[in-house]
């Protein structure tokens, strides 16, 4: 039974929460995962849609400045067809669904048409941004009753559908849309009796990196807003409430704030690194700089595969290596009792980790996690003398570790399992980061992301020096250091534990 049976034409309003993409519920990015289409507008953050399964196909409705999208008749249409034709449909938004996004109109219209509908909430724009802002939309000291109200009111509309007299009354008015009628939502309020005196925020782009979030006065936020250049998506926050802030706020005090971060590792290696520092709250742009592919000779690996039991000791320097080396004993039926007759080891947590998860548990793993303390543990373990070696590792990994183990009488076989090459290009987002200065951090876990990374910097047509000037550089051990001070680039921070949570760590106390 597939996890689509039964559910075929039947169309999930979901939301997708409003700022990052982690806001998205549990519920959301099940159907998420099982949807055959997903439709979604611009407040959805894109990397929602990495939920999704590559082969759904993705609808953008959303208008964008410029462009003007298809109308709600013609994206209730489209909802109606696609479930018609059998198909699991979701309908992303922005927030919630049922919070100033249609959601009702176009359930509405499913309903109409006899189409299976469910709804999913999401957590909406004035919730993230109380959340994200340090801003309770309630307290029992000071707001019972909270508003959300739109202040995008359609000119031709008669002039008030919003009751600004009932909502002078209510202890905490929060304003979806309405950054631009800023001015005139304030005169309004005031007009109906809200004191000019009130505090009231303006919350812009809550919960992602770019949080921005102007505090004062509500006779003066308009000014205020302004002066700071406050952009969409934004919500106004009215009320007593809004003085919480000065203890509450913790987004903007969290160690990465403000900083955008670029993460060099291979694509698909990138998701712990990057949500480590997003955690922390930093713009992070991935710009791998790395590609892993099969070595140019495979034959050598297959060929040791085939006699993995006349190895002694199997050693491991990396995630990669472990990877290829498993994929390559599958392809020929073998799994991890293959090496139940030789002791391995790996270089640190992430390399070991990987071994664990095909149940191999590592006889030796180096207190420190380089290759010169991996030689060094091994040579500690003792008994190497005439012993065979296989090191799976990359086609251009370096020489000490081998020449470490001869040099203890082992005979050491270096096989290349995979080879590391350069990607043809570094993403526009990395580009244009660099190019308009905006990179506080680059990071490195590897000698060869350093490499490539300068060689992708020149096929960008960025030239290395200028374009590094204000960025400051991460190494995650030594090694990876050595590469960048040999390229005359000094390492703002070095990592003590060589791992990607090491370098994190440095990269912090740095900041
Ligand atoms: N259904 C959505 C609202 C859609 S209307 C929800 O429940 O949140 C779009 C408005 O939502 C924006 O104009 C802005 O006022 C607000 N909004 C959406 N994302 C936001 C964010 N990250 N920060 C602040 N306001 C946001």
């Amino acid at each position: 039974m597939s996890d689509r049976d039964g559910l075929e034409g039947l169309v999930v309003l979901a939301g997708a929460g409003a700022g990052s993409s982690a806001l998205v519920t549990a519920e959301a990015a099940k159907w998420l995962s099982r949807a055959e289409v997903v439709v979604y507008d611009r407040l959805a953050d894109p990397a929602c849609l990495r939920l999704t399964a590559p082969h759904a196909e993705r609808i953008d409705v959303g208008k964008t400045p410029g462009r003007s999208g298809p109308d709600q008749g013609q994206i209730n249409a489209l909802l109606i067809r696609r479930a018609r034709a059998g198909r699991l449909v979701v309908r992303l938004k922005g927030g919630d669904p049922l919070v100033f996004g249609r959601g009702g109109e176009e359930a509405e219209a499913l309903a109409a048409a006899g189409v299976a509908f469910r709804i999913v909430p999401g957590v909406t724009a004035a919730a993230a941004a109380a959340a994200c802002a340090g801003i309770p939309l309630t307290d029992r000291r000071c707001a019972s009753s909270v508003a959300l109200v739109t202040g995008h009111e359609d000119p031709a509309k008669a002039a008030e559908a919003v009751d600004f007299d009932a909502l002078a009354r209510v202890d905490t008015v929060v304003f979806y849309m309405g950054v631009k009628r800023l001015a005139d939502i304030a005169q309004r309020l005031i007009a109906a009796g809200r004191d000019p005196a009130t505090p009231a925020a303006v919350v812009a782009s809550a919960g992602t990196p770019g949080q921005r979030t102007v505090v004062a006065a509500l006779g003066d936020l308009p000014a205020r807003a302004a002066e700071a250049g406050i952009r969409p998506p934004a919500v106004t926050i009215v009320g007593e409430v809004v003085r919480l802030r000065e203890k509450l706020r913790w987004f903007e005090r969290l160690p990465l704030f403000g900083r955008t971060v670029l993460v060099t590792r291979p694509a698909g290696q990138a998701e712990g690194l990057s949500a480590a520092l997003a955690d922390l709250a930093a713009a992070v742009i991935e710009a791998p700089a790395v590609e892993i592919a099969p070595p140019a000779d495979a034959g050598a690996a297959e060929e040791a595969v085939g006699r993995l039991g006349e190895f002694d000791l199997v050693v491991f320097t990396s995630v990669n290596g472990v990877e290829a080396f498993a994929a390559r004993c599958r392809a020929r039926g073998l799994d991890g009792r293959a090496l139940s007759g030789a002791k391995v080891a790996a270089i640190g947590p992430a390399t070991a980790a990987k071994l664990r998860a095909a149940f191999i548990e590592p006889d030796i793993v180096p207190e420190r996690f380089t290759t010169a303390d991996l030689g060094e543990a091994l040579a500690a373990a003792g008994g190497l003398d005439g012993r065979r070696v296989l090191l799976a590792r990359a086609d251009i990994a370096a020489e000490a570790l081998p020449e470490a183990l001869a040099a203890s009488g082992a005979e050491v076989e270096d096989v290349a399992f995979y080879r590391t090459l350069c990607p043809a290009s570094l993403p526009s987002e990395a580009v244009e980061a660099l190019r308009a200065g905006r990179v506080d951090w680059a990071t490195f876990t590897s000698s060869s992301s350093v490499t490539n990374f300068l060689a992708l910097l020149g096929r960008a047509g960025l030239d290395p020096s200028a374009a590094l000037a204000g960025v400051r550089l991460a190494a995650i051990g030594p090694v990876t250091a050595e590469t960048l001070s040999a390229r005359g680039l000094t390492p703002a921070a070095v990592a003590e534990v060589h791992t990607t949570g090491g370098m994190v760590a440095a990269l912090v106390a740095a900041t």
